[in-house]
């Protein structure tokens, strides 16, 4: 083996490891853009054996930015923050139950939910079947 070609050995092992890399962060970047996994690996792929040609191509055509969560408005927050009071033990219990989750008593009488419910903007405590918060008047 010929030093010079050893060199160009290595040099080739160096830019395949480099375009491995390139490859594998387009598969990533493609995926969080929204990308199915199939469009994805292609591009990926094509990086990988033709990444002249591929890699300007993809950050030419790859949608402009990734989708950002969308934030749940301040309303939805508040509800997920609305908790029940056990009318017998005072332990707060998510909305959807119906018996204490400390305790085991049963959160409704008679079909009626009984207990207090804390207003999530102001942390008034108000009747479990009110619609809206009596301090605040905030509605539920
Ligand atoms: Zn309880
Ligand atoms: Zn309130």
């Amino acid at each position: 083996m010929t030093p010079a070609f050893k060199i160009v050995l290595a040099i080739w092992a160096v830019s395949m490891y480099l375009v491995g890399f390139i490859a594998w962060r387009v598969q990533n970047d493609a995926l969080k853009r929204g990308y199915s996994s199939i469009t994805a690996s292609f591009w990926s792929l094509g990086v990988l054996f033709m990444a002249p040609i591929m890699l300007p191509l993809y950050i030419l055509l790859r949608e402009k930015s990734a989708p950002t969560e969308t934030e749940p408005d301040e309303v939805e927050q508040a509800r997920r923050r609305l908790f029940i009071i056990c009318p017998h033990c005072g332990e707060e219990n998510p909305p959807e139950l119906t018996r204490c989750q400390k305790c085991g008593r049963l959160l409704v009488s008679e079909g009626k939910a009984i207990g207090t419910k804390a207003c999530p903007y102001c942390g008034e405590q108000n009747d479990i079947n009110a619609v809206y918060c009596a301090n605040c008047k905030q509605p539920f």
